[in-house]
């Protein structure tokens, strides 16, 4: 099977000419696509045409296998199914700008990470353009039915998976956003979530895709950073540093870093002064992110106070600090613990196919 989903507009259609269809139906087939329609409703396509394309291809490859809505915020978390069974996480925001989509780019993930979820088990697959954008499709889709007209118009690659870990097929579906007639999202909507792999991230400063690129950093100095973060055995902290710079200086896009605050690890007054120290005089901004506390993994999260406090240390060092809103807090907020919670109810119930 064929799919379809990550062709742009250009290779569908030729796809379709060496099935011998005119190219005009490259242009249809793409619409509908981007529409989040799958063959059997393609209504402009002859009967027989459709039927033969649903044997050969795929046009929707993702499906919401279940979703939950916060009752706090109106956040939504879809457990999505791909076509082999393998399920990944994605997580709806509603903002005052629109609705905003966190997708995933791998099933599980490699860089093992103390504080997630999503590398428990390591990486399974990577998750093909296609099915990157059918996360957002699906969603659209999911949007649709309460209301006309509603749509995503952010996305965030920050789910399960490390983006930079699944380079060709991250970009090949960054492009796919821009395409025309397609679902156009602007990359000034995009955000890319990576624990830094620099040489990926030098790449990305020349593809002309101008996202926002948000680092996991969770540390102001390399000792502490390798207690939870591994790729900090590789990369050191000035490295990434100046691959940010690097990006900074081609996309004139500011760099976002993470920074979840760990009891005992690196939340205290001190990593905050050193943290302020590293970043001075960068065009930059810190999101903390209280730790959705994985129950596997026994790192523990911080007070209010001390929320506070850090914060308070980075504002007077004049470094632009958030801290991020607390989303879907009742729905199994972290990375990848809808997925582990449904994977072992599926395990006992042996039925998640090749997720058992
Ligand atoms: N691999 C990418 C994107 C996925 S994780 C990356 O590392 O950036 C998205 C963000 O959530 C990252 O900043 C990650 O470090 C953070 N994260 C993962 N598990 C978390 C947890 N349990 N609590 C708080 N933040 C977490």
């Amino acid at each position: 099977m064929t799919e379809l989903t990550g062709m742009n507009r250009a290779e569908l259609t030729e796809w379709l000419a060496g099935r011998g269809y005119p190219a005009f139906r490259g242009k249809q087939i793409f619409e509908w696509i981007h529409r989040g329609v799958d063959f059997d409703r393609m209504t402009n396509l002859p009967q027989e045409m459709r039927r033969k394309l649903q044997e050969s291809a795929v046009a929707q490859p993702v499906k919401i296998r279940l979703h939950q809505t916060s009752t706090l915020d109106g956040t939504v978390k879809f457990l999505y199914e791909l076509r082999d069974g393998n399920c990944v996480e994605g997580v709806l925001m509603q903002y005052k700008y629109g609705f905003s989509l966190c997708i995933s780019t791998q099933v599980g993930c490699r860089m093992g990470c103390r504080f997630c979820a999503s590398t428990l088990e390591g990486k399974i697959r990577d998750l093909t353009a296609g099915e990157m954008l059918g996360e957002i499709l699906a969603a659209n889709c999911f949007l649709s039915e309460k209301d006309e007209g509603k749509r995503v118009s952010h996305v965030v690659l920050m789910g399960s998976g490390e983006p930079l870990d699944n380079y060709e097929q991250v970009i090949r579906f960054l492009r796919l956003l821009r395409e025309e007639d397609g679902i156009q999202i602007s990359m000034r909507n995009v955000s890319l979530s990576t624990c830094g792999l620099v040489p990926r991230m030098y790449d990305l400063a020349e593809e002309n895709l101008p996202v926002t690129l948000c680092i996991s950093l969770h540390a102001p100095n390399d000792e502490i950073r390798r207690q939870t973060m591994p790729i900090a055995n590789t990369w050191r902290i000035t490295e990434v540093l100046e691959a940010c710079r690097n990006y900074l200086q081609k996309t004139g896009r500011r760099i976002i870093f993470e920074y979840a605050l760990v009891d005992g690890v690196n939340a205290g007054k001190e990593q905050a002064k050193e943290l302020a120290e590293l970043l001075r005089g960068m065009q930059c901004h810190v999101n903390l992110i209280p730790l959705n506390e994985v129950p596997e993994r026994h790192l523990k999260g911080v007070s209010e106070e001390t929320v506070r406090q850090f914060m308070c240390v980075l504002e007077e060092r004049h470094i632009s600090v958030t801290r991020r809103r607390e989303m879907g807090d009742d729905i199994e907020g972290a990375c990848g613990q809808l997925r582990r919670k449904t994977l072992a109810t599926s395990r006992r119930e042996k039925s998640c196919g090749s997720l058992t």
